[in-house]
């Protein structure tokens, strides 16, 4: 190194200025002092080793004579580029990036270069300084850095199938892979810097993803995989598989990468085989109900063939003793009036016979749709008035004083047959079931509406049978106590709905009962027209 450097230090001792001299030569930093002519006048070893001064070169001659180039290896550095040039013109220049290939360096080497002018007195330049440093194996690793990023970058971009979505802390879109793209309808540009609210989640779901973010930069762990129910770009629902976890940044911040797979066929074939399942099980118990319903049915059925038997048999014992004894009478060559007595009693066993007969044929017509209404104009009055005659001499045998005092006529287009029948079961259950107490029957109308009532003072219903006794086959009472076949109410209530009226029951336990019918008197029936209208099971 020449004295030049240390002119200003001239006073030093000898000693100093050896060990300034060592202590510059030790740098990693090459150094090269120009004066204000632009000769070199000063450099330190590492400046010999990479840039081979010192050389015998105008200014305007360096680039070439030190091979100066710019990073791009080819390009000479123009003359007016070069830091110590752009020094002694009074520059300060700062971090240049530059490269150096010559005889000193044939294989070439990258460098950073600052370079800045040496003032005298009155602020003139009076010459420049510059540093370099070999930098190639920095510009190596960060190419080798750049080309791996690169890299990662083309695998995550074309990842088919993984949706791959980076997120800053706050849950802002740093990248969003093609995949995202096509699974969520939204491109990367259209995202980027947006939260997911209003994206792909809602409010309350981009909160947890946030949250979530947040509990992986604390703990460290991933996330996932969990299932997050998102909203495509047109609306439509998709369901994905997420696993979520950080990486570190340059800066220090944390970077989150999520990864998504579409199982929303998945979901969707669950949710059928969820749905399937269901099914299966309400069908599984509509089958067990019906299987309990025939069972019951059934149960009803053998019931109702025990009973039936029994009321048939019931008659049938005291008709063939009278016929037996009308037998002997006969042949001993009895007298009428003998044999009087016996004969009625044998016709009404017959009667009730019959009756009966009547009423097992009833539920098969109506439970097959097949009993049709004679529908004539009649007189409700008066037909009560001839149930109540028929029934006067049972009524004064059980001890029931039967009252009915209406006598104005009330008209009504109704079938007269069966509302016999149902005057006939209400009245012929008011003596059954009120042995011993009066029955009182009223009638009352008014333009559109005929009324019944039939009222005795008997044994009563429990509330709890009151629904049940219009159903087929269904007795409020023991088999032991009174006999009947529990279809008398239920044919009631299948003539009275088939003329369009109602039928209901007051009623108490010991205290009777009161059943009351509305019939309409003049409705048109659907198809009268064309005949009698048919009569269905049921309401
Ligand atoms: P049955 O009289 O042949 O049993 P019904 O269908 O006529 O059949 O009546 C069904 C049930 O309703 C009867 O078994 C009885 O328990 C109850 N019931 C009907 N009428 C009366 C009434 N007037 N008083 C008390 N219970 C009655």
């Amino acid at each position: 190194m020449t004295e030049h450097v240390f002119s200003s230090y001239r006073d030093l001792p000898v000693e100093t200025v050896h060990l300034l001299r060592g202590a510059l030569d030790v740098l990693d930093e090459a150094i090269i002092v120009a004066d204000q002519a632009g000769r070199i006048v000063a450099w330190n070893k590492t400046a010999a080793r990479l840039a081979g001064v010192p050389i015998d070169a105008p200014l305007e001659a360096w680039a070439e004579a030190f091979g100066i180039f710019l990073p791009d290896e080819r390009t000479t550095c123009p003359p007016d580029t070069v830091p110590l040039w752009r020094a002694l013109q009074g520059e300060r220049v700062d971090g240049v990036e530059l490269y150096v290939r010559n005889t000193r360096a044939p294989k070439g080497i990258h460098v950073v270069v600052s370079a800045r002018p040496i003032l005298g007195e009155q602020g003139r330049v009076r010459g420049g300084i510059c540093i370099f440093y070999d930098a190639t194996s920095a510009r190596l690793a960060k190419e080798a850095l750049g080309h791996a990023e690169a890299r990662l970058r083309a695998i995550v971009a074309n990842t088919p199938n993984v949706a791959i979505e980076g997120y800053d802390v706050q849950g802002r879109v740093l990248y969003w892979n093609r995949a995202a793209e096509r699974l969520f309808g939204w491109s990367e540009d259209e995202v980027v810097g947006r939260t997911l609210d209003g994206v792909i989640l809602d409010e309350s779901s981009t909160r947890r993803f946030v949250e979530t973010l947040e509990e992986i930069a604390r703990t460290g762990h991933p996330n996932g995989p969990n299932e997050w129910s998102c909203r495509r770009k047109d609306g439509s629902q998709v369901w994905v598989y997420t696993t979520i976890f950080s990486i570190p940044t340059i800066t220090g911040a944390c970077e989150f990468v999520c990864m998504d797979v579409d199982v929303t066929p998945l979901k969707h074939a669950e949710n059928r085989i969820r749905e399937q399942a269901r099914l299966m099980e309400v069908q599984a118990i509509d089958n067990a109900n019906l299987f309990h319903e025939a069972l019951e049915a059934i149960s009803a059925r053998d019931d109702f063939l025990a009973v039936a038997s029994h009321e048939l048999r019931t008659p049938l014992t005291p008709l063939k003793l009278q016929l037996e004894r009308l037998v002997r009478d006969a042949r001993a060559g009895a007298s009428q009036e003998r044999m009087a007595p016996a004969l009625e009693v044998a016709y009404r066993q017959v009667g009730r016979l019959a009756a009966l007969i009547d009423r097992l044929l009833d539920v098969s017509r109506i439970t097959a749709g097949k009993l049709d209404l004679c529908l004539d104009e009649v007189d409700l009055c008066a037909l009560v008035h001839d149930v109540v005659t028929r029934f006067s001499r049972e009524a004064e045998e059980a001890g029931c004083q039967l009252s009915f005092h209406h006598d104005k006529p009330i008209l009504g287009k109704w079938d007269r047959l069966r509302l016999e029948q149902v005057v006939t079961n209400l009245l012929g259950n008011a003596i059954k079931y009120g042995r011993g107490k009066p029955i009182e029957i009223e009638l009352d109308a008014d333009e559109g509406t005929a009324r019944l009532m039939v009222r005795d003072h008997g044994v009563g219903i429990a509330p709890e049978d009151q629904g049940k006794i219009f159903e087929r086959f269904e007795r409020a009472v023991s088999n032991q106590s009174f006999g009947g076949l529990g279809l008398g109410l239920w044919i009631v209530r299948q003539i009275v709905d088939t003329h369009g009226g109602t039928v209901r029951v007051e009623s108490a336990p010991g205290v009777g009962s009161t059943f009351r019918v509305e019939l309409p008197r003049w409705r048109k029936t659907q198809g009268e027209s064309e005949g009698p209208r048919a009569m269905t099971q049921g309401a």
